[in-house]
């Protein structure tokens, strides 16, 4: 158990045209309503998921994140 998942779960998907997994790219579609991002194939852009971000539709979710990010838990 030395493996370690820091911020590589969904970094990496199988792409069906590609016929194995490599790094994908999210775009967030601007729809009405909860804002969907869809997850792209890096080489042939295909789309390979997409997830809704129910949670985060206020743009203070977003700010929330973002400063987890920017600023992570200081020990
Ligand atoms: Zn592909």
């Amino acid at each position: 158990m030395s493996r370690q998942f820091n911020e590589l779960k969904a970094s990496e998907l199988y792409c069906p045209t590609c016929r194995t997994c490599g790094p994908v790219r999210e775009k967030a579609l601007s729809t009405s309503g909860s804002p969907v991002i869809e997850l792209l194939c890096a080489r042939c852009r295909t789309v390979v998921g997409r997830h809704t971000t129910t949670e985060d539709k206020s743009i203070g979710g977003k700010l929330a994140r973002l400063a987890g990010r920017l600023f992570p838990r200081s020990k």
